[in-house]
């Protein structure tokens, strides 16, 4: 496949999707890039991008954070710290 020229949506600059890229992007099964590389690593530190993040409360030390899942209620939810204390000591009890 040879490279394929794409007019950002964005900021209207002409990009390559290379062919390296394309075999990346038809691998996973995803469209052509829309935005040129500058917009979409942008986009990405705008946050837009990233996974879905929810809000929690740690039941240990009552900091706040964030985690990567919908938190189930009634469950004990932990900040990453304590998450990661828990799992040490879990690991050292064996
Ligand atoms: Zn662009
Ligand atoms: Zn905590």
């Amino acid at each position: 496949m040879p490279d394929v020229e794409i007019v950002c949506v964005q900021c209207k600059e002409v990009f390559f999707f290379s062919e390296k890229e394309q075999e990346q992007f038809y691998q996973r099964n995803m469209m052509a890039p829309q935005r040129c590389l500058k917009c979409r690593s942008k986009k990405a530190a705008a946050g837009e991008d990233a996974p879905k993040r929810f809000e929690i409360v740690c039941d240990n030390c009552g900091k706040h954070d964030q985690v990567p899942f919908q938190p189930k209620t009634g469950r004990t939810v932990l900040c990453r710290e304590c998450h990661e204390a828990s799992r040490s000591r879990a690991r050292y009890a064996n």
